[in-house]
């Protein structure tokens, strides 16, 4: 639990408040843009909720910290707020919530489908989260962007039977019971309109996901900066190859997309023209790097 006596000075005052503990993944910001910000190196509260919206927003986002750094000076029912996890961003798409500290808060996405919903990476696996998501008919498959990312997949694995992705580049000890394990640099059909897109640059064995040529789910190789006005892709965050890095986002223009749903940062829905345009301006950028 977050505690007052950590609480961060930049917070404003009243019920909410980030603590020194804040990571800074970004999760909080996602889910209530208007009551979380970024001060420095950690977030905090600039704007404490007052409608219904907001409140339920930064009880979202309560939850879904990593690392419990949020509290509220009052008490609150939060069964609205866990019942509202996963939240919709557009059609069958969600964002789970629930950010694992080991995944450094990276965002978590289900996908609902009649065939079987998809998982792509891994948030907590927690209590209210599992039962909603098995109210919304379990998970077949998880589709895992990179090594980092993989939070609690086996116990999602062990609780909904589901098969499990991870590029083998990406492989180590503890994800070597994952079932399907492609390998190299070509797309990898994966059915239902789903294609695998190696990426190698952040880590060896990244891999982006593309939905039906409209949802690119891309963990830490793109995402949008809200400066540059661009999408753009994490310099300092780089653990294998910047140059990798730069060849994989080239690779992308081959194909369509117009939603950018990244690990960190919120996501971007562009005209599949614009999008194009967008990754255009980030390659020049980080050939600039
Ligand atoms: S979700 Fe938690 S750890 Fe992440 S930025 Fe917000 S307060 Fe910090």
């Amino acid at each position: 639990m977050a505690s007052l006596a950590q609480r961060l000075p930049d917070n404003v005052p009243g019920d909410f408040f980030v603590d020194d503990t804040c990571i800074d993944c970004d999760a909080c910001r996602i889910f209530a843009p208007q009551v979380f910000s970024d001060k420095g190196d950690q977030s905090s509260v600039y704007h404490q909720p007052e409608t219904a919206e907001e409140l339920l927003a930064a009880e979202k986002a309560l939850i879904s910290c990593p690392t419990a750094s949020i509290g509220s000076a009052k008490k609150h029912d939060m069964r609205p707020a866990l019942a509202a996890l996963p939240e919709l961003v557009d059609d069958d798409v969600y964002r789970c919530g629930y950010a694992s500290e080991s995944s450094f808060g990276a965002i978590s996405y289900l996908i609902r489908r009649p065939p079987g919903n998809i998982l792509i990476d891994s948030p907590r696996f927690s209590g209210p989260l599992v039962r909603n998501i098995t109210a919304m008919g379990g998970v077949s498959r998880m589709l895992l962007t990179h090594q980092d990312d993989v939070a609690d997949h086996a116990r999602f694995a062990e609780r909904f039977g589901c098969e499990r992705v991870l590029h083998r580049d990406d492989v180590h000890p503890r994800t070597a019971s994952i079932e399907l394990q492609p390998s190299g640099r070509d797309p990898i059909a994966l059915g239902d309109d789903m294609l695998m897109i190696p990426t190698p640059g952040h880590t060896r064995g990244h891999a982006v996901f593309l939905d039906r040529e409209t949802y690119l789910f891309t963990g830490d190789h793109l995402a949008w900066s809200e400066r540059r006005g661009h999408l753009y892709a994490f310099r300092s965050a780089c653990w294998y190859s910047w140059p990798e890095q730069i060849r994989s986002m080239e690779r992308l223009l081959d194909y369509r997309f117009e939603w950018v749903l990244p690990g960190h940062g919120r996501p971007v829905h562009l005209d599949a023209s614009s999008m194009r345009a967008s990754l255009e301006r980030c390659i020049e950028w980080m050939r600039l790097g």
